[in-house]
């Protein structure tokens, strides 16, 4: 028995974050480990419930809302349940970033928690919430990694971001003290940092050595980081541990990449799907049978527009865009926000592991990510992506980098048995997808990673 991880998180973590810092966290976190159990009807009773209180409050409070239910000519009312809230319009990222002012609560909630996207895809957008909106989202994060085996006090390596630099700015004392406070916590909680944002021979060996002499009981990375890593450790046969359960996220782990995480930490790898607005929305369970979304706090629908307006739920294994509602935010609501992102449903139905929280099926990414062709039609840019997932024999990586002029770079990263058949396929791929636009293949060592440690699968240069 792991007497340090007893004692952290039956006594010193509930002293801190109920006693001291009375934070409800941990009473979030035991009401959402018991509602998992529950059958799928008292879980949309309870998201439905949230549902009328956000709506009530943003009809109320929130200009923006107000003027959106009124152009529909619907009250909070008429909306019963998630599966009503296709009656209000969806809010896309521009209007997102255009309507800070007119989304801020004016009563009921205020901001306290002040935050922004990076804007690597562009210009960050500014949101915020309130302190209660946070401490449901610990719950959540924490239910979430606790289904990969995850829990408060085990020796956890985090391979991750760590964001862009700081450049030449002199860290202030508040900056400093601020630093002090996260490493003093992540002490505590036996959390330990690594920076996945360059991943050489000697920073991969590196980290083999941080995870011989740490012995994490869980690893949680970045999915393109901890891939690369796997790679590096199955490659050199560096692994000499058990099975290491791996959290990823923050990016996609692509079809390609599981098997060979699998092969370096076992077989206990859990995808997670979140994102800088709302945290954590879905987490895969020990049945590894898609991602339960978490409906307590969150609406995650997944839909498909209809070119003459409104919009319809994806089908089971349809390609859809994520559209959020986030059930704890009253400060400054996302109701039906479409972040970006590309998911597709998985059937319905009670998982095999005993909860009925509605799964993705898989994240596909990002929907701004679209190319286009010579003749400037838009192109999803995830065709690439369906194509190599058959290729993965010959391809270890890539990326298509979409310049200014419309050209397009294919980056490939070869195994040993990348052949002139593959590349005719590549070949007709972009022939079919990307008429009109020349194509140069790459064949690279590696593919760059951006200054947030994400490696971007597709880049269109603005
Ligand atoms: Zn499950």
């Amino acid at each position: 028995m792991d007497l340090y991880r007893e004692l952290f998180a039956r006594v010193l973590f509930p002293a801190w974050e109920s006693g001291l810092r009375r934070r409800p966290t941990l009473r979030h976190l035991a009401y959402l480990e018991k509602t998992q159990w529950q059958p799928l009807s008292d879980l949309e009773a309870i998201q439905a419930c949230a549902l009328q209180r956000l709506l009530r409050h943003a009809y109320a409070n929130v200009p923006y809302y107000r003027s959106r239910f009124e152009a529909a000519g619907i009250r909070p009312e008429s909306i019963h349940g998630a599966a009503d809230l296709a009656k209000l319009p969806i809010l896309g990222r521009e209007e997102a970033r255009d309507t800070v002012q007119e989304r801020t609560a004016t009563a009921g909630a205020t901001v306290e928690v002040h935050k922004n996207t990076s804007g690597t895809m562009g210009r960050p957008l500014v949101f915020g919430y309130e302190r209660e909106s946070e401490y449901w989202r610990q719950a959540t994060r924490l239910r979430g990694y606790g289904w990969a085996g995850c829990h408060l006090g085990q020796r956890a390596l985090y391979y991750w971001g760590a964001g862009p630099p700081a450049g030449n700015r002199r860290p202030t004392l508040a900056s400093r003290l601020k630093g002090f406070k996260i490493r003093a916590d992540r002490a505590l909680r036996r959390e330990y940092y690594v920076d996945c944002g360059h991943r050489g021979a000697e920073e991969l060996n590196t980290v083999v050595e941080i995870i011989r002499r740490k012995k994490p009981e869980v690893l949680v990375c970045y999915s393109q980081a901890g891939a690369d890593l796997a790679r590096h450790v199955v490659e050199h046969g560096l692994k000499d541990w058990g099975t290491i359960p791996v959290i990823c996220g923050a990016e996609r782990l692509l079809p390609t990449d599981r098997p060979v995480v699998e092969l370096a930490f076992g077989p206990a790898v859990f995808e997670t799907y979140g994102s800088r607005e709302v945290m954590l929305m879905a987490a895969e369970c020990p049945a590894h049978a898609g991602l339960h979304v978490s409906m307590e706090t969150l609406v995650v629908e997944v839909v498909v527009r209809d070119p003459a307006g409104g919009d319809r739920p994806a089908r089971p294994g349809e390609v859809g865009e994520v559209v959020i509602t986030d059930l704890t935010n009253l400060a400054m609501p996302f109701i039906r926000y479409a972040n970006g992102d590309l998911a597709v449903p998985a059937e319905p139905g009670t998982c095999p592991c005993g909860r009925a929280h509605p799964r993705l099926a898989s994240v596909e990414g990002r929907a701004t990510e679209t190319l286009v062709d010579g003749s400037g039609v838009r192109v999803n840019g995830l065709v690439f992506n369906v194509v190599i997932a058959h290729l993965a024999h010959g391809i270890r990586q890539f990326q298509v980098v979409q310049h200014r002029d419309r050209s397009v770079t294919l980056r490939v990263v070869p195994t040993p048995s990348f052949d002139g058949q593959i590349e005719s396929v590549l070949r007709q791929t972009w022939e079919r997808y990307l008429p009109g636009v020349p194509v140069k293949l790459d064949l690279v060592p590696e593919i760059p990673i951006a200054a947030t440690g994400k490696r971007q699968v597709v880049v269109v240069e603005r």
